[in-house]
């Protein structure tokens, strides 16, 4: 499973850094950027976690290769 940042939605609130820190991080403008794309196992609990709390929703899972994905807000494979 992927993830994506946004770049034109992220408004900088740092929710995501907070929530899921291994995988976002600001940068030097104030803006959220992925720091792990892929993502395995339990990070994709905290990494969902992200998504629901971001204000502006902009984070989204992407589908990786032989993925499926809905409209981003759940992880590949379980959206219908
Ligand atoms: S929570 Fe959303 S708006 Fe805030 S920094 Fe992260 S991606 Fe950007």
């Amino acid at each position: 499973m992927r993830l994506r940042v946004d770049p034109v939605k992220c408004q900088g609130y740092a929710v995501c850094t907070e929530v899921a820190a291994r995988h976002f991080s600001l940068d030097d403008w104030g803006f959220a950027q992925a720091l792990v794309v892929d993502v395995i196992g339990a990070d994709v609990a905290a990494v969902s976690e992200a998504i629901a709390d971001c204000p502006v929703r902009a984070i989204r899972w992407i589908a990786g290769p032989g993925e499926s994905v809905g409209d981003g807000a759940a992880p590949p494979g379980t959206a219908g």
